[in-house]
């Protein structure tokens, strides 16, 4: 396998990245809808893919699927069953198709690298000025590489394609890295995406490194090749006709993290601002090696979850002094100088928010934390309660450690010098009034909505108690403790705060507040 390359400095292209729908429909009327359902969508290109047509005769379906005035310029493919596609049968044909588009007008035709030359034959000469031929090849084992990249890059350009495609396939996320060097590099108009999970950065970055093309499918569940993302994504969530070589580039790493909502919020978000940067998911196994390669000051900051919150504090240059206490940085940012400054935004969300409930339920001293002197009972000792113990110690509390592993509650409790307790003995802990409870476990979370993590009789002696758990939005702790009177303070909160947090880290600017919650409340 390929060693990892760092990624390049991003280039300027003449021309914008096109998005194009690949039509896959079983018949030739259907597909011909497809191409106006693409055009709707804002999409530059339809990619006809003959070969799913049941029943496929070129000389009846292609007129009615090459019909003028078409909505879309069409990109016709007919993908044998080698090269990843499903028609079956001999070359001859397929080429005669493959001319009669041609000759009906289509504005680019693809044909596979590895029978070009026999194709060629066919054509000469016979190819109209304003059809582009694309010469391509995908490889679905790996991504080979830069060097074997550029020799296939030189390889097709010497076919005398228009265009140059490359498709190769992720078995980690470095490998896209490679394909950017290429694009980037590329003489001639040239695709390069990079399938699977793994790859899918590729996809939305291209226009950034100059790649002519990237496709998008009709709806989810469409896609014509792994972990193609929507052309409605690509559009409107990943904001793709505004990517250039300037722009920053920002995102989550985790593993898993396809179904992550930040992309969402921070891409609204910074085009509330007019900030020119994208946020997308890093698919990531290995920390380092991502770091190392997406080293550039291009790659301006990111997002860390679950597994890598606590390696994340090994790969900062530097880290906020609370945040190596926690253990866990969720959020990095590249300074100027390249180096990457690491904090946790999840304690300053999760506090902030249980003080701004304290302060808007009961008269409070402005000039103090109204956490200060309290007792604050925190169930769990995972990376949220440690967030959760260490802000609330900071800000003076009396911090108290309740957790399922009796052993983890102490550890966590010698760490803040607080005392530590079972959950057992938390059912019948009530040594003064006006404590404040915070359930950083999963108990409670969809699907176990009617799981909570202490009893409706032992809640009544808190003033105020903070869930963790944000699905559902109110949790049955929450509903039990605000009937006893407490103050309650939701899980929500905690994470449109830090993602806010993240935002000002990222941008330096104030966060869009009022946008940000409105999306977390109506479209996470
Ligand atoms: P974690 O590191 O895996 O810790 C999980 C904690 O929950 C451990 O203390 C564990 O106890 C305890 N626990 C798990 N299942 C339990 C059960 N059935 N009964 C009793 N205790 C149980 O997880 P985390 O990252 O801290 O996340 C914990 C929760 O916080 C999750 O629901 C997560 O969604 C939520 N969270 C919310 C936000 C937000 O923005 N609102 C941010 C981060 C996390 P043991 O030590 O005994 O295993």
């Amino acid at each position: 396998m390929s060693v990892s390359a760092v990624v390049p400095a991003a280039v300027a292209r003449p021309s914008r990245t096109l998005v194009c729908v690949p039509a896959t429909a079983r018949a030739p009327r259907e597909m011909a809808a497809e191409l106006g359902a693409a055009a709707a969508l804002g999409a530059d290109v339809a990619e006809l893919r003959l070969d799913c047509l049941a029943g496929f005769a070129p000389r009846r379906d292609l007129p009615v699927l090459l019909a003028e005035p078409r909505p879309l310029p069409a990109l016709v493919t007919y993908r044998p069953k080698w090269e990843g596609g499903e028609y079956e049968g001999e070359d001859e044909p397929r080429f005669e198709a493959l001319l009669l588009a041609m000759e009906l007008g289509a504005e680019y035709v693809d044909i596979e690298l590895k029978v070009v030359d026999k194709f060629m034959k066919l054509v000469s000469g016979k190819k109209p000025e304003n059809c582009k031929l694309i010469v391509s090849s995908h490889n679905f084992e790996n991504t080979p590489s830069a060097e074997e990249l550029g020799n296939l890059v030189a390889q097709i350009q010497a076919t005398g394609a228009d265009i140059v495609k490359i498709a190769t396939t992720a078995t980690e996320i470095v490998d896209v890295a490679r394909m950017f060097q290429i694009l980037v590099h590329c003489q001639v108009p040239i695709i390069g995406l990079v399938m699977n999970d793994r790859g899918f950065i590729s996809r939305i970055l291209c226009p950034k490194y100059g790649g002519y093309l990237t496709f998008g499918s009709l709806e989810k569940g469409k896609k014509s090749a792994p972990a193609q993302p929507t052309a409605a994504d690509l559009i409107n969530l990943y904001n793709i006709r505004q990517i250039g070589p300037d722009t920053k580039v920002f995102g989550i790493i985790g593993k898993p993290v396809g179904h992550s909502k930040s992309p969402i919020l921070h891409n609204e978000a910074f085009r509330s601002v007019g900030f020119n940067a994208v946020y997308v998911p890093f698919l990531v196994d290995d920390l380092v090696q991502f770091l190392s390669t997406y080293s550039s000051l291009d790659f301006a900051g990111f997002s860390c979850t679950i597994p890598h919150k606590e390696a994340a504090v090994r790969c900062c240059d530097e880290v906020d002094p609370i945040a190596r206490d926690i253990g866990a940085v969720n959020t990095i940012v590249r300074r100027p100088d390249g180096k990457l400054v690491g904090y946790n935004t999840d304690y300053v969300g999760a506090i902030s928010a249980i003080e701004d409930g304290i302060r808007a339920s009961q008269p409070t001293d402005p000039t103090t934390s109204p956490l200060a002197g309290r007792l604050f009972v925190v169930i769990g000792a995972g990376g949220a309660g440690k967030a959760l113990a260490y802000g609330a110690k900071e800000k003076g509390a009396r911090v108290v450690i309740a957790n399922r592993t009796f052993a983890r509650a102490q550890e966590l409790a010698n760490l803040i010098a607080g005392p530590a307790l079972t959950l057992a003995e938390l059912e019948n802990y009530h040594p003064e009034e006006g404590m404040i409870l915070a359930n950083t476990t999963a108990i409670g979370m969809h699907p176990n909505v009617n799981e909570t993590p202490l009893s409706k009789q032992a809640l009544k002696s808190y003033a105020v108690v903070f869930d963790a758990v944000y699905t559902p939005k109110e949790t049955r702790l929450l509903r039990e403790a605000a009937e006893c009177g407490a103050t309650v303070v939701s899980g929500l909160e905690m994470f449109i705060r830090q993602a806010m947090g993240q935002f000002e880290h990222f941008t330096g600017m104030p966060a869009p507040d009022r946008l940000m919650r409105d999306i977390v409340l109506t479209r996470t």
